[in-house]
């Protein structure tokens, strides 16, 4: 089958955008939902984390929107900031061929009032998590009446976490002629009720299982009781993979597993809803451009977390049920790349709900175990004090970091630039001399405050 983008009736613009992003064909579900989210039906499609469903829904949007009504014509809801921040980094992509389409992102955590601001001066397509447009609803600091578009992104998720009523109420702001499309990993009764109750005779598809999920190796390793953070150093030390993302039940967990790690000379943070947002942010962005290797993480806290590439999933706690182990390891093995996701249980756990997939069970003492192993951060990341407020781009940032100094291209990794910092990741052993350069030089004829994250 020609899977091709080009198959699709979509502007040449849009179609070297894709190209330009790296991707050459459409996935499983962008070519099985794109023919109708194109004609504007609602569609309800199964599609896990990692299977390009944010493209898909992205790609039609961006095909409807007119740019030049600057008003709300598309809202996407979902159930986490980090979801909502990096779904509308990903419409920001592919929106690149066309000018000045605005997207916002509404989520607690951030001031309201600045967001209110914000919606003072329009925006074209708004991300949000159901708590915060609720708020901007009932504050009447933001109207839905040009609405064309609603996504329900991760709807069973939603589902799980409460978010049915705030979704509820937000529909009654809606035009009720509009084009609505839920995309959740799992297709529960639930969820198909939710679908027939706000859409239009939704289309339902299953993308079948892909090749996606043969590129992942998932391993079951029994433990004893006693032994379980013996296993984790264990399988830390035969994979040493490049990034890992390790999951537990609990916050407590989270914090212990990391100090675990970190006594065991592997570089480890914890990430939980306790952390303040701006902590969580930063530790996010240390993660994604490797200057960390193992991040720890409870469920919601990791959710919607995009980071291409995740070498390794692995459970230290057993998920309490298929769905959200479904979720954990879809963190890896995403797109094109490929992944390991290893599970730790100890025999009275009841694991007969993992028997029919493609899970292989082994014992931590098949694998070999190296001594005095390290795993120390790729890259350092420096935070410098400015953003795109301060008319900063990245290449600004490269440039000022490359100018009468031996460092070059190769010793910098990626670089983000927010509203109002930004984030360099350095090759460790050339982090001083990044930091010396940046500390006494100008960037863009502007002096700006610069620490390193740790
Ligand atoms: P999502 O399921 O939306 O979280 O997407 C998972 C990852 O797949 C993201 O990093 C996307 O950039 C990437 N992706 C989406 N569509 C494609 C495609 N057609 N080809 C290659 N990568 C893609």
């Amino acid at each position: 089958m020609n899977n091709k983008f080009y198959t699709l009736s979509l502007p040449e613009d849009m179609l070297a955008n894709l190209r330009a992003i790296g991707y050459e064909q459409m996935t499983q579900i962008q070519a099985l939902s794109l023919p109708h989210l194109l004609q504007n039906k609602d569609v309800l499609a199964q599609a896990k984390t990692g299977s390009g469903k944010t493209a898909a829904f992205g790609i039609a949007i961006l095909q409807h929107l007119n740019s030049k009504k600057l008003n709300i014509q598309s809202l996407i809801l979902c159930p986490t900031r980090e979801l909502a921040t990096q779904t509308a980094t990903q419409l920001r992509i592919l929106a690149r061929y066309k000018q000045n389409i605005k997207i916002l992102t509404l989520c607690g955590g951030g001031a309201f009032w600045p967001q209110a601001n914000s919606l003072r001066h329009g925006a074209h397509i708004i991300v949000a998590t159901p708590g915060r447009i609720l708020k901007h609803l009932n504050k009447q600091t933001c109207n839905f009446n040009t609405l064309n578009t609603l996504v329900l992104d991760e709807a069973d998720r939603m589902l799980d976490m409460g978010f049915y009523d705030d979704v509820e109420k937000i529909i009654s702001f809606l035009p009720t002629k509009r084009q609505t499309l839920l995309f959740s990993a799992t297709f529960t009764q639930e969820v198909k009720e939710i679908s027939s109750k706000i859409c239009n005779n939704a289309i339902h598809i299953e993308a079948p299982v892909s090749k996606e999920i043969n590129k992942m190796q998932e391993i079951f390793f029994e433990i004893e009781d006693t032994n379980k953070d013996d296993a984790l150093i264990h399988l830390l030390g035969h994979y040493q993979p490049k990034n890992v993302l390790i999951f537990c039940n609990t916050k407590i967990q989270t914090d212990a597993t990391a100090k675990l790690c970190q006594d065991n000379n592997i570089d480890a943070l914890a990430i939980h809803g306790d952390l303040e947002q701006y902590t969580r942010d930063d530790v996010l962005v240390q993660f994604s451009n490797n200057s960390l290797r193992a991040l720890v993480a409870t469920d919601v806290a990791a959710r919607g977390l995009d980071i291409k590439e995740l070498a390794m999933v692995i459970n230290y706690d057993l998920p309490f049920d298929s769905k959200t182990y479904t979720h954990r390891i879809g963190r890896t093995a995403r797109a094109a790349s490929e992944g390991i996701a290893c599970t730790l249980y100890k025999q009275s756990d009841d694991i007969s709900m993992y028997n029919n997939t493609n899970i292989a069970f082994l014992h931590v003492n098949t694998l070999d175990k190296p001594s005095n192993f390290k795993m120390k951060p790729l890259y350092k990341t420096i935070v410098i004090e400015g953003g795109k407020k301060n008319k900063l781009r990245a290449g600004d940032i490269l440039g000022a970091l490359t100018a009468n100094t031996k460092l070059g291209r190769d010793d910098i990794g990626k670089i983000y630039v927010y509203d109002r910092q930004s984030y360099v990741a350095i090759q460790t052993n050339k982090t001083d001399e990044a930091f010396k350069q940046l500390k006494h030089n100008k960037i863009k004829a502007k002096k700006f405050s610069i620490w390193l994250l740790d």
